[in-house]
């Protein structure tokens, strides 16, 4: 039997998995977090490779990133490591930088005393844990705060094995998700983790756990709890991170993305033959083909597909009201996106964008020459005429104007978007012409 339990305490179960049954290659996982691994060990600290670079490797996915768990506490991290900043503030990291890569160190947390007293780690009466900053504890300590145990299997680079202290090499093996303690307890401690669960379910081969599951439909409403600005990072790694299409269905059928984005919801939840559907789930494909292409995608243009049913709407019903095409156009773009910050805020640099792209819809049908070139050289226009697209192609508008924008460009080759003007730098006066 090549694999070793111990009992440690009182029921915390040790397994160690030896490298001939964990199959993870030291060759294969990436070398700068093993540098800093090994330089935390030689300073006479533990260190694991731990989270989705152990669980990616073992479930044969790319690992995106790598985090690091030790019991060195933030300042000794950032006494070994030249480029390393502690950031965060209700869980505070370390960033070690290597060459382009950043990689998260964590310190091992001691478990909470529920003593919402305690500077370090504190609790709001939902149950959720607004702070949480207790070192001292120790790696048995640090998988029980960990969310699902196929992200507390902790790979040791001095003796090259995997220690599970939460059955979560049966978890692996299952390719089943779990989330480890109390199902509710830990979705209410913090409730981002029931989209973490979907995040993990939409990219990985996993199934999910009865007990897992059963909550998130009762819990969703707890993310209105969640700092709007979180959320917004939140669903950019659910739906821009290369399954938004697959993730978007799970976060609806769990009911959060109507928890999210109520308005537009609302108005797809009205109508299921609504041609918004098809416009939100083409978006995504599409996002999920750049990605898988390696080209770039914009958190403005995923925020004008997901918000659209809400300031379409609206628009109209301006319209109906008697307000201009442009001023409805603005006001409905406006007040979609202030009434969904509430849940989640986008940042004013990508809201902007945004709005942009909704209020070119109505000079897009403006097909003069003149008017038409000038389009071309809109920094916008590039997101506003593939959306055009989508509306074209989810029926919601008649083809053709999309056609005719895709012949225009053909053939005026040369046209090219204008650079935008940084507008929050003072534009350098130009030098005084001389003769
Ligand atoms: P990804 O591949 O997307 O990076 P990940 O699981 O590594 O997935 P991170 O956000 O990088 O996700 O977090 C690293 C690890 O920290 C997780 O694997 C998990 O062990 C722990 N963790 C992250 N967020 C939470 C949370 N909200 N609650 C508990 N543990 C968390
Ligand atoms: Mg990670």
């Amino acid at each position: 039997m090549g694999r070793m339990s111990a009992r440690n305490g009182e029921n915390a179960i040790h397994d160690i998995i030896p490298p001939e049954i964990h199959g993870i290659d030291e060759d294969r996982l990436n070398a700068s977090a093993i540098s800093i691994m090994q330089t935390l060990n030689e300073a006479g600290f533990e260190a694991y490779l731990v989270g989705g670079g152990v669980r990616d490797f073992l479930l044969g996915n790319t690992p995106k990133d790598f985090d690091v768990a030790t019991n060195a506490t933030p300042e000794e991290i950032c006494g070994l490591f030249r480029r390393a900043r502690v950031v965060g503030r209700r869980f505070q990291i370390v960033h070690v930088r290597m060459g382009p890569e950043v990689f998260e160190v964590t310190t091992f947390r001691a478990p909470h005393q529920n003593d919402s007293n305690d500077a370090e780690a504190r609790q709001d009466a939902n149950g959720m844990l607004t702070r949480d900053n207790v070192y001292g504890g120790t790696v048995v300590d640090d998988a029980q705060r960990r969310d699902f145990t196929l992200n507390a299997l902790y790979y040791n680079h001095k003796d090259r094995c995997v220690y599970d202290f939460c059955g979560a090499w049966q978890d692996a093996k299952a390719k089943q998700l779990r989330i480890i303690g109390e199902p509710s307890t830990r979705y209410r401690e913090d409730p981002v983790r029931m989209l973490r669960a979907i995040r993990f379910l939409g990219k990985l081969p996993l199934t999910i756990d009865p007990a897992t599951e059963a909550p998130i439909f009762e819990l969703g409403h707890l993310l209105r709890e969640v700092s709007s600005s979180r959320l917004f990072d939140e669903v950019l790694k659910l739906l821009q991170a290369g399954h938004g299409a697959d993730t978007f269905e799970l976060s609806w059928e769990y009911g959060l993305h109507q928890i999210l984005f109520p308005e537009a919801s609302q108005v797809l939840e009205a109508n299921t033959e609504s041609t918004y559907w098809d416009l939100i789930e083409q978006a995504l494909e599409n996002t999920d083909a750049r990605l898988k292409s390696g080209r770039t995608v914009n958190p403005a243009f995923l925020y004008a597909c997901l918000l659209w049913p809400a300031a379409h709407q609206r628009f109209q019903q301006l319209l109906a009201d008697g307000v201009s095409a442009p001023d409805a156009m603005r006001k409905a773009g406006a007040i979609t996106i202030d009434a969904n910050s509430a849940t989640v805020a986008i940042p004013r640099r990508f809201a902007q964008v945004t709005r942009e792209i909704w209020e070119l819809q109505l000079r897009l049908p403006n097909t003069q020459t003149r008017r038409a070139l000038a389009m071309l050289r809109q920094p916008r226009f590039r997101a506003a005429y593939d959306f055009l697209l989508l509306r074209e192609h989810s029926k919601e508008i008649p083809s053709g104007l999309g056609q005719w924008w895709t012949e225009f460009q053909a053939a005026h080759p040369d046209v090219k978007p204008e650079r935008e003007q940084p507008n929050d730098r003072p534009r350098r006066r130009r030098r005084p012409f001389r003769k």
